[in-house]
């Protein structure tokens, strides 16, 4: 069986070690869009690009290369019929693909690979707090917002650690699983946020507004894991001299080898699907 050939381009260091993965199937070529790409492009069974795809919605988001490089020419040069895989699609990067009769894939759309995420997720949100905080994780007030696949796992690690953690959700089954951990619960309505030493958010959409941040202390750690446009009002907190750090991509950089892992064996199973062996 002749090996399928394929093209992963631009992103981090997560993509040196998915060609490494990949490698040992098809024949992969690897385009960190440092120099000339005229031509290179064609040709490939496979595109696999970044994630998230782009971050401005202009350019590809190629974190290794100081050229700035436009999604669209990435985008002319990928013939039709081939199979593309990206990730974090907006449905303006989406429109791009279609308008040049290309359909691109949105691998984080896999719960599998959204899961597995958010184990380096919650690692890296607690490394953030060991190296911003003058207390120990152990004994401190921990508040987690949001009891999704981040939130979740991160409530059992900071508990496991020995920190008095409350998460703040607003479902049912949510406060039963919390409970079930031996974790407390709040809501929105009766959350007292000056208790806690370091707040983590993971809702995506805005919950630490003004108002909820002016009763925040100013000693207490806010980080904020909810992508673009995130969870709190950066703003106001500026304005109210609130800590706040807002920590995006942190699989790739905290875990790039667990996170391209998780990456290559979603990637697999959408192929498998494709029938492409
Ligand atoms: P998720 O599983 O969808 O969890 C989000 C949670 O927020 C859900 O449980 C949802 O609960 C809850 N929520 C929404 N509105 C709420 C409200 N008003 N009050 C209380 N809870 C509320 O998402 P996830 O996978 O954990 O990801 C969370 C965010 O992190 C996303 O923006 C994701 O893109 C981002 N992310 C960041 C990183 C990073 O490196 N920082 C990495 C991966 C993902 P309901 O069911 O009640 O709506």
């Amino acid at each position: 069986m002749i090996k399928k050939k394929i093209a992963i381009i631009g992103g981090d260091k997560r993509q040196g070690y998915l060609a490494e993965n990949f490698s040992q199937k098809f024949f992969v070529d690897i385009f960190y869009l440092q120099g000339n790409f005229d031509e290179i492009l064609e040709n490939y069974d496979v595109y696999i690009l970044p994630m998230p795809i782009t971050k401005d919605g202009i350019h590809l988001n190629t974190n290794f290369s100081e050229n700035q490089v436009k999604l669209i020419d990435i985008i002319k040069k990928i013939p039709e019929n081939s199979i593309i895989l990206g990730g974090s699609i907006t449905s303006e990067a989406k429109k791009m693909f279609e308008t040049e009769n290309l359909k691109i894939i949105d691998y984080l759309l896999y719960e599998n690979l959204a899961i597995l995420n958010a184990i380096p997720t919650a690692e890296g949100a607690i490394q953030i707090a060991f190296e911003n905080m003058e207390i120990t994780l152990s004994g401190s007030n921990s508040l987690v917002i949001g009891n999704g696949r981040i939130g979740k796992i991160l409530s059992k690690k900071l508990s496991a650690l020995g920190s008095k953690t409350t998460v703040l959700a607003r479902k049912s089954e949510d406060f039963a699983d919390i409970l079930s951990n031996n974790i407390k619960t709040t809501t929105i309505e009766k959350v007292q946020f000056d208790r806690y030493d370091v707040i983590f958010n993971t809702v995506p959409s805005m919950i630490l507004d003004e108002k909820s941040l002016l009763k925040i202390s100013d000693k207490t750690l806010i980080i904020d894991l909810a992508s673009k446009p995130g969870g709190v009002d950066f703003k106001a907190s500026q304005k109210h001299n609130k800590k706040v750090i807002w920590a995006l991509g942190l699989p790739g950089k905290v875990a790039p080898k667990s996170a391209s892992k998780y990456l290559y064996t979603t990637i697999i199973d959408i192929l498998d699907n494709l029938e492409v062996k």
